[in-house]
């Protein structure tokens, strides 16, 4: 373990980010890991207790409790205490294809089922989770390793998130030959072109893709699998066909307001993708983004894709920002029915409303507020938004919000963003193979498992689970090769993509 009695010597510590106000004028990250002595006092925290939580993963309310990729976090936990870090990046690397993208936008379930977390801050996890993997390319101890022995079968994976990506990592490595199918220009899914650069800088993510391309996946970019490509093609030239292709059906409950056909309202990711597409194509010199500059902009819902478009927005000189939420606001402390371990539902000011609060002094988010129309000018413009709080109440033992009378209130905008989730998979690419849906329109598999109704056609990620997290994506692709890879190799060889 750690050091025994580093628990009660070291506090939960962990290094200053950059200021809020200074950082949210730029587009780079804006975290550091901290130094040698500081990453082993912390990891010295760890009480490698008996039962460790922190790496369990298992579901609890529909919540991850601990690590989705079981990381052996206890391990290299006492080995960063003792300062081996070549060792704890094998460890790392055991369980986790892509630290770097985990280390950085993970919400670290790990750390809200920490058993020091009981009754103490949890240990620094995904702190030292991104500083292990940081420090071995830095070292040069991540280098390419192609497989010394190829099987001869072929694989297609459509769609490059992090599914698509643990998924070939994986396949690659057991032997197999590996083409990932993009429709997009660049390839990494939401990893490059959901999550803003600033949480992501996707130097980090191209940095993983030549990495794999010098172990030999080939990447196919600009490509839509059932459209500039018949998936038929995929079934007749390949062994097998893994799908991640993601959920990026945008949910839309404003179909029938009045008023939602204006200009100026997007969903948060027509505003995020073109964003990063500008940022690395030029700079936003080519001006091919939706800018909220001198705007006031309302963005609509929560979770990590409302604070990418809050975060997005004071970076373009938005003029005010506010973002609504239906629900009410999170207590600050666990509740009685969300005990340990867990994932603690609790208000968190995350990095977008933290620079919103230091630039317009308070929390951007309203809660319990519904919208119940949108004005334009006369050109057709958005100007503002009518809206009224809610109340939530029982009601035949469902839990709905109740309009408050004469709560009503309006509020300027130029833009709105539709951060409200995201409904499923688009039909294209399943209907084409042929692939059955379960009741979320998601791709469809029996529990746990990846194949789907067709034969030798699997699906990982949020193309089968619905919308999640990086991690469950890679937990996902992990399993996905696993099941592929047997399906390859039996009877004739032996699966070797545990
Ligand atoms: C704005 C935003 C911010 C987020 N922030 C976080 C965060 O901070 N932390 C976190 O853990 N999770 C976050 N998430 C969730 C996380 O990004 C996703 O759960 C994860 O990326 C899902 O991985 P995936 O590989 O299943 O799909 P995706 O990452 O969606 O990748 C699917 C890829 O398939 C491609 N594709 C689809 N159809 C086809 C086709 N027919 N042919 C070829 N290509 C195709 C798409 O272009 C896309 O590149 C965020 C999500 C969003 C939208
Ligand atoms: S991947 Fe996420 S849950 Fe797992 S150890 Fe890293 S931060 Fe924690």
């Amino acid at each position: 373990m750690g050091k025994p009695t580093g628990f009660m010597e070291y506090a939960r510590e962990l290094p200053m980010a950059d200021a809020p106000i200074e950082r949210s004028h730029r587009w780079g990250e804006f975290h550091g890991h901290g130094d040698e002595k500081l990453l082993r006092q912390q990891g010295a925290r760890c009480m490698d207790c008996g039962v460790p939580f922190c790496h369990t993963g298992v579901v609890i309310e529909g919540m991850a409790a601990g690590c989705p990729i079981n990381n052996l976090i206890p391990e290299w936990n006492d080995l960063v205490y003792r300062g081996l870090w070549r060792e704890a990046l094998e460890r790392l690397h055991k369980t986790n294809n892509f630290p770097e993208f985990t280390g950085r936008v993970c919400p670290a379930p790990c750390e809200g089922s920490c058993v020091l977390g009981i009754n103490e801050p949890a240990v620094t996890i995904k702190n030292i989770e991104c500083a292990i993997i940081d420090r071995g390319f830095e070292e040069g101890w991540v280098k390419a390793e192609p497989p010394a022995v190829r099987t001869g079968k072929k694989v297609a994976i459509v769609g490059s998130g992090p599914a698509g990506l643990a998924c070939a990592d994986q396949l690659n490595h057991a032997g197999h030959t590996v083409t990932v199918f993009e429709r997009a220009d660049r390839i990494g899914g939401l990893l490059m072109y959901g999550i803003p650069n600033m949480k992501l800088d996707k130097s980090y993510v191209q940095r993983r893709v030549d990495l794999m391309k010098a172990e030999g996946v080939t990447f196919i970019t600009n490509c839509e699998v059932g459209k500039d490509l018949p998936a038929k093609k995929l079934r007749d030239d390949f062994d097998a066909v893994v799908l991640c292709g993601g959920a990026t059906k945008p949910n839309d409950f404003f179909a029938k307001t009045e008023g939602r056909n204006l200009k100026g309202m997007h969903f948060a990711m027509e505003f995020l993708h073109a964003n990063t597409k500008s940022l690395l194509d030029s700079k936003h010199e080519d001006g091919k983004y939706i800018s909220a500059k001198d705007k006031d902009v309302i963005v609509i819902g929560g979770g990590d894709t409302g604070t990418d478009c809050v975060g997005t927005s004071l970076r373009h000189g938005c003029k005010s920002i506010l973002q609504l939420e239906i629900v009410p606001m999170p207590p600050v402390g666990r509740a009685a029915d969300n005990p340990w371990p867990q994932w603690p539902k609790i208000y968190r000011l995350d990095y977008g409303q933290e620079e919103a609060k230091a630039i317009f002094g308070a929390d951007p988010r309203q809660y319990s507020i519904q919208t119940t129309k949108f004005v334009g000018d006369s050109a057709g413009h958005m100007k503002e938004i009518h809206t009224i709080r809610v109340e939530w109440v029982k009601d035949n033992g469902r839990v709905i919000p109740r309009n408050i009378p004469g709560s009503e209130k309006v509020f300027p905008a130029q833009l709105v963003l539709l951060a409200m989730g995201f409904s499923g998979p688009e039909n294209q690419l399943l209907d084409q193979l042929g692939v059955e849906k379960d009741a979320r329109t998601n791709a469809k598999t029996e529990a746990g498992k990846f194949s789907t109704s067709v034969d030798g056609v699997f699906a990982a990620g949020d193309m089968r689970r619905g919308q999640s997290l990086v991690v469950w994506a890679i937990n996902e692709g992990r399993g996905a090769a696993s099941e592929c890879d047997k399906y390859l190799m039996q009877p004739a060889g032996v699966a070797s993509c545990e």
